[in-house]
């Protein structure tokens, strides 16, 4: 039976990253995808916004490795010719009354030592986008947007140059620990063919199914706060991005710590402009992407009071994602990247929980996990 030093499960952008770097620890390493390519799931369903780490707790995974990250995503972005825009933000509070919790956003993002953030009077934002309404911003210069695909297939190259694998089209159906020789992982092929093989450590990256994997290895996921909570979030495409040339992002005020950031507007790298994503709760594991056209009256509707303009019938149906977030009643959940020797697992690392701003911080966290394989 063969033997390697490394799996990574799941080939989103987490695990593409963590590949990247376990080839620094080790030449043998296996990126094991269910898919028949990389990046089909939440990491190419997203707002490819490179987060400037404004709205996370102080100290959490949340905060630190978004503002690694973002800085690590320019440089690379930078050195390595991926398409970016560092185009900067505006968190608008539309009226009056949203503005206290605006100035609460605003000492959360000072606390977390965010570059350059600034509250801005509506006349600032008017001055550089004409058509939005608030009675208070922040302005954030080091958020901005990525070309999400090419910083994943640099992750890669990465991979794939330090001797990794890639497995397309191999779902992980057990995982067996066998100490001390490491893992036995049970994998079925796209054509339904069962192969297995000993792996010395085990990296979970499997995004929606990370939780279930965790289980493959025995772990009790209710006890130890793995289970996910799948949420959907839906675009919507303005028809005539040229009408409107919205340069910045623009995001409504939420409170500081909330788990999603309201429907905003995404400039894209193509110059069209999406509004989303909402947030609507899935019960079970269904993983359906259409978006429901209805929709468009209630999202024209949720921006309005900053941007007047839009009508429902310029909108269409865009993509749609799916968060893997920690269940949660209401309150704050970090991302879990941990190596699990305590519950008897030497070796094995979960990455679970990796919702937004999951895509912002995925170099900063394969360093994380580079550091506890070693
Ligand atoms: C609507 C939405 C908007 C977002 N916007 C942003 C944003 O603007 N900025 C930002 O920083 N973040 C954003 N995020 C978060 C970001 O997209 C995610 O955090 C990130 O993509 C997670 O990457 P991942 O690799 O963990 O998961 P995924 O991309 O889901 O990858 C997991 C992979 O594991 C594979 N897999 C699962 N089970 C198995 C198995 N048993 N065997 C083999 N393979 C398996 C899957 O097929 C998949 O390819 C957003 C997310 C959503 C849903």
């Amino acid at each position: 039976m063969d033997k390697v030093d490394i799996t990574v499960i799941g080939a989103g952008i987490m695990g593409l990253a963590v590949a990247g770097e376990a080839v620094s620890v080790s030449s043998s390493v296996f990126l094991l995808e269910k898919n028949l390519s990389f990046g089909m799931e939440a990491s190419s369903r997203n707002s490819e916004v490179i987060h400037a780490s404004i709205y996370y707790p102080a100290g959490s995974l949340k905060h630190t490795l978004c503002s690694e990250g973002r800085d690590m995503i320019y440089s690379l972005c930078r050195s390595n010719d991926i398409d970016f825009d560092q185009c900067g933000k505006f968190i608008v509070a539309p009226k009056k009354s949203d503005t206290e919790e605006l100035h609460s956003l605003y000492v959360n993002a000072f606390r977390n030592s965010v570059p350059g953030i600034e509250l801005v009077t509506p006349a600032k934002v008017k001055a550089v986008e004409p058509l939005i309404n608030c009675a208070e911003a922040i302005f954030s210069p080091r958020s901005g947007i990525v070309d999400s695909h090419s910083l994943m297939q640099y992750f890669l190259s990465r991979a794939r140059e330090g001797g990794a694998e890639i497995i397309y089209g191999s779902c992980v159906t057990g995982i067996q620990p066998e100490p001390p020789r490491g893992y036995r992982i049970e994998v079925k092929s796209a054509e339904g063919d069962i192969f297995e093989y000993i792996s010395a450590k085990v990296i979970n990256c499997a995004g929606l199914n990370s939780d279930s994997v965790a289980a493959m290895a025995g772990i009790d996921t209710e006890e130890a706060g793995y289970s996910l909570q799948y949420s959907k979030g839906s675009y919507f495409r303005l028809s005539d991005p040229e009408k409107y040339r919205i340069q910045h992002l623009i995001y409504p005020v939420v409170k500081k710590h909330s788990a999603t950031l309201g429907i905003h507007l995404t400039p894209d790298l193509a110059g069209g402009i999406r509004l989303g994503p909402d947030t609507q709760k899935i019960n079970g594991r269904e993983t359906d992407y259409s978006v429901n056209e209805s929709k468009k009256e209630e999202f024209a509707a949720s921006v309005k009071d900053f941007f007047p303009d839009v009508s429902p019938n310029e909108l269409y149906p865009d993509t749609a994602g799916i968060r893997a977030s920690l269940k949660s009643e209401g309150e704050f959940k970090d991302f879990i990247i941990k190596e699990e020797s305590e519950k008897g697992l030497k070796g094995f690392i979960n990455l679970i929980g990796i919702d937004s701003p999951g895509l912002t911080a995925s170099p900063a966290a394969a360093r994380i996990v580079a550091d506890l394989l070693k």
